[in-house]
């Protein structure tokens, strides 16, 4: 070997040193630049388009004979004000039904041999008169009967009390201000869930052991819902005077006690929105902050907020709809700026669609889309815009700094600024802007809010309602949560991450112990709903409009149940309740145990038919 090959050699050598290191500090940036982006996160996740337009025209239509009867009674102040739910349940539940009101009477009372089931959605069984009796015959006979609220007592329901399980009662009423289902009864069931202002509203009964019960106050000491059979049928009854959007789970669960089965459809996702994100760091009182971390808003959302909300994600398998807002300056004329400072936008934007999230419009600012014309209920702070092209030049100007920040992005979910919209930006977002195809504003009434149910509207747009929010969450929004898990089998929740600088969201409870209420409250909801779809916003579009185009006519037979499905483009999912024996072989679909006698079944096909065991 001469001296020049080994210097050559050696050199060599060198060279590919360098070059390993070289390559080793590239892998090094390399994997930084993943981890900062997130693509190192990528889980495979339901994802639900939206079907054809022409198939939207179904929405809940209920569809075989109608076997349903459901009693109300204008004349007594309960029934009147309770009945418009009952009516919103049973169209949910794809229930066809008759309406009989006692204070004017169809005639309905007369042909009982119809119907298999009656929702007695009245307080007094004397309203009832000479019929009363011929209805007790009636469930004698087979049929299935609910007395969905709590009863008076008076000498009516002491001549027919002995038949649905009550030996005693009490003209005093009791105290509900707990719920507790059985374990096997309702999703997340075992537990007590607390009724924000309850009151002395529930029938103090005593009653006969051939009951079964299946929900009472947190001590046991009110019996809430109970079965009793009587000869060939059965009485069900509720005694939980709450009904209102955020109880209907209550009244669907004790209506499914009805006959040998129940089915109906659900929409069978979860889904959590961040709100205002990514926009500018929020402006506000930083007092709370700079109290428990010593630190600047912004540092706080980059070094804590969002790694805590990353973490959470992770360990809860959730992909978060971030909604834009591009500034927070409240011009509501004509002209308006861009916001030029994009750096922040990019990189939380990015960080959450490479962990498989998604975006969403919440706004140019935070105005509502409120032209000049409207007028506010209650004031909120916010202006209106000046005319209805300022309005329209604001979604345009959102739309264009969305899509030049994240090309290719989908942007099909839309969230109202402090969910206030009004009829003409509504008008304006169903008409003028193709891509957006959901809109998740909130489903419960407040002043100006755009309340919605889930369904999907005359102009397209699927209505994905949220039902709960914050890091709070008080009482009411965990009921409201138990409540639509076992209505709907839905999960909706949105956060804001300006609610650190907000006392009326929780501020001076701080970081650390919101944040324990929404990591305690997602722990609920994986232990209650295990099997429940992870989506995001705009899956949640596809899994509602799937839901509200399913109806479902059933036939029930001795040893099968066969279920006719209209509406199902791929697939679709119901809920199932056996009341007598157990799911066996099942064609067209798939079912699961959920709790007890109560089951998901995944839909393939039009026909599905269930093999029941006894
Ligand atoms: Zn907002």
């Amino acid at each position: 070997m001469s001296i020049f090959e080994k210097k050559s050699k050696t050199k060599d050598h060198r060279f590919y040193i360098t070059l390993r290191v070289f390559a080793g500090f590239c892998a090094f940036f390399l994997l930084l630049l993943l981890e900062r982006v997130g693509i190192i996160y990528k889980y495979p996740h339901p994802v639900i388009n939206l079907v054809s337009a022409d198939e939207k025209s179904a929405n809940k239509k209920a569809v075989g004979d109608t076997t349903c009867l459901l009693i109300v009674d204008s004349n007594n102040e309960t029934s009147l004000a309770d009945r418009n739910e009952f009516e919103q349940i049973l169209k949910d539940m794809r229930i066809a039904y008759d309406l009989e009101d006692l204070a004017d009477k169809k005639g309905h009372l007369e042909e009982l041999n119809k119907y298999k089931t009656i929702v007695y959605a009245t307080t007094d069984v004397s309203a009832m008169g000479n019929t009363l009796l011929d209805m007790v015959e009636w469930v004698a006979d087979g049929g299935s009967m609910l007395f969905a609220l709590p009863l008076q007592k008076t000498n009516e329901l002491n001549v027919i009390g002995p038949n649905v399980g009550i030996e005693e009662s009490g003209y005093e009423y009791s105290m509900v201000d707990t719920f507790l289902p059985t374990e096997d009864f309702m999703l997340g069931g075992g537990q007590v869930y607390k009724i924000q202002d309850g009151y002395e509203s529930a029938l103090t009964v005593g009653l006969s052991d051939k009951c079964n019960v299946y929900a009472t106050t947190a001590d046991g000491s009110v019996p809430i819902i109970w079965e009793k059979d009587y000869k060939n049928g059965r009485f069900v009854v509720c005694n939980f005077a709450y009904c209102q959007k955020a109880y209907r789970g209550v009244y669907a669960a004790a209506y499914s006690l009805l006959g040998d089965s129940c089915v109906y459809p659900v929409i069978n996702a979860s889904t959590y929105y961040l709100d205002d994100f990514p926009s500018p760091v929020p402006q506000g009182d930083g007092t709370y902050i700079e109290r428990d971390y010593h630190m600047q808003t912004a540092d706080f959302y980059s070094s804590v907020w969002w790694p805590d909300m990353l973490t959470l994600a992770e360990e809860h398998d959730i992909q978060y709809t971030g909604l834009i807002i591009e500034t927070y300056e409240g011009n509501t004329s004509e002209k308006l700026n861009s916001n030029l400072s994009t750096a922040d936008f990019y990189y939380y934007g990015n960080m959450l669609l490479n962990r498989g999230g998604t975006l969403g419009y919440h706004g140019y600012n935070h105005q509502p889309l409120c032209g000049p014309n409207y007028t506010y209920e209650e004031d909120h702070g916010y202006k209106v815009w000046e005319s209805f092209d300022a309005m329209h030049n604001a979604m345009d100007e959102l739309e264009r700094f969305s899509k030049s920040i994240f090309t290719g992005a989908e942007f099909a979910v839309y969230v109202p600024p402090s969910n206030i919209l009004s009829d003409e930006g509504r008008y304006m977002l169903g008409h003028d802007y193709d891509d957006i195809k959901c809109i998740a504003s909130t489903y419960f009434e407040g002043n100006d809010a755009y309340t919605q149910e889930f369904e999907v509207a005359e102009d397209g747009i699927v209505e994905t309602p949220r039902i709960i929010s914050g890091g709070i969450l008080d009482d009411y929004m965990r009921f409201s949560a138990f409540s639509e898990l076992n209505f709907h089998f839905v999960n909706s929740h949105f956060i804001h991450p300006d609610d650190l600088l907000d006392a009326d969201r929780g501020a001076a409870l701080g970081w650390e112990t919101l944040k324990g209420n929404l990591s305690n409250y997602m722990e609920w909801l994986d232990k209650s709903a295990p099997d429940i779809r992870h989506v995001t916003g705009n899956s949640m579009a596809g899994a509602v409009q799937r839901y509200s185009m399913l109806s479902c006519d059933k036939e029930e037979k001795e040893n099968e149940i066969i279920l006719d499905f209209k509406g199902v483009s791929d697939e679709a999912y119901c809920f199932i309740r056996l009341n007598r024996g157990k799911a066996g072989e099942v064609t067209g679909g798939s079912i699961k145990n959920l709790v007890g006698d109560l089951y998901l079944l995944k839909i393939d096909d039009d026909k599905v038919t269930i093999v029941i065991d006894h």
